[in-house]
């Protein structure tokens, strides 16, 4: 396209709130095969709700919350604002977390005084040695009605489980049939479990989707599509998306997401709806045509 169209589209794409970064992005949006999302933040709102507190080993929901949300307060995951909200709701103390550390697509470690204490999923537990498996039921009826559910072990003893509901975007049901009916295959990835994953899924028409993936595979998963000659969009929000945003033929962020992502993509979607990739594919379109 000429550098005249070019500036058009970017202009045309802006007053529909999606900020475009390269030219070259803007004409290969129109090209793309396959439409890569991520789930939380990205397909649903990202500000996640404590829906249920599952007590195991652990007399008191508060101290649970406590513990949770102590060690959550070194963390920008959306789960960490929901269970630290929670807390403050109840007007709960935080304690000092020390050695804490983040360990991507499992959960967070740290210690509070001389306890240990764990918060993520039943990787992380595994990590540990501390088995779940005796509360399978239980984790799969909450991730069953959509819900991520986390485990929280204090001294290696499970003490609760702590379900997190993330409510899916309005709008995002109604932009995906729009990708779909532009011919555009559209796939999930999330680190989220297998269940929690397919609950969604189902609920936005999305029939293709890869759970429990761990942030260096999502990029992996970009390149495999690549591989297949696919053209490759991805859409994501998070840290852990920023190496896909960038290997995609076309990266888009939310406009709400982590910098990182912002940074790792080509085009942000300010509004944050997935409308925002429709939009773009059709500016796309009316750029490329306007050059012949
Ligand atoms: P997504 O792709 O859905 O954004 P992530 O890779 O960020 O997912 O996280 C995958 C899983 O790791 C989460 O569903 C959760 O079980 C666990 N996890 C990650 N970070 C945290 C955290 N701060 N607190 C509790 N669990 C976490
Ligand atoms: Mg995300």
């Amino acid at each position: 396209a000429t550098p005249m169209s070019v500036m058009v589209g970017v202009g045309k794409a802006a007053e529909a709130g999606v900020l475009i970064r390269n030219g070259e992005a803007l004409q290969t949006a129109s090209k793309i095969t396959t439409m890569v999302l991520d789930k939380t933040g990205t397909i649903t709102q990202g500000e996640p709700k404590v829906t249920d507190i599952c007590l195991i080993n652990a007399v008191d929901e508060n101290q649970v919350l406590s513990w949770a949300a102590s060690i959550e307060s070194g963390s920008e995951h959306p789960l960490a604002q929901a269970i630290i909200e929670k807390a403050s709701d109840r007007k709960l103390e935080l304690q000092t977390i020390e050695q804490f550390q983040a360990v991507v697509g499992h959960g967070l470690e740290g210690l509070i005084g001389d306890q240990k204490v764990l918060l993520g999923n039943d990787k992380l537990m595994e990590r540990h040695s501390i088995k779940t498996s005796h509360l399978a039921h239980k984790t799969q009826t909450l991730a069953m009605e959509g819900k991520t559910p986390v485990f929280l072990a204090v001294d290696d003893q499970l003490s609760a489980i702590i379900a997190v509901s993330d409510p899916i975007k309005p709008d995002s049901i109604s932009a995906i049939k729009r990708l779909q009916n532009n011919g555009v295959k559209v796939v999930m990835l999330t680190g989220d479990n297998h269940k929690t994953a397919a609950a969604v899924a189902e609920k936005v028409g999305i029939t293709e989707f890869v759970a429990e993936v761990l942030p260096e595979d999502k990029a992996a998963k970009i390149k495999s599509l690549q591989a297949k000659q696919e053209i490759v969009g991805m859409t994501g929000d998070g840290i852990n998306d920023a190496p896909a945003l960038a290997l995609a033929d076309v990266g888009f962020a939310i406009g709400t997401g982590t910098d990182v992502a912002i940074e790792s993509a080509d085009i942000t979607l300010m509004r944050g709806s997935l409308h925002g990739l429709a939009d773009a594919i059709a500016v796309s379109k009316a750029t490329l045509r306007n050059i012949k």
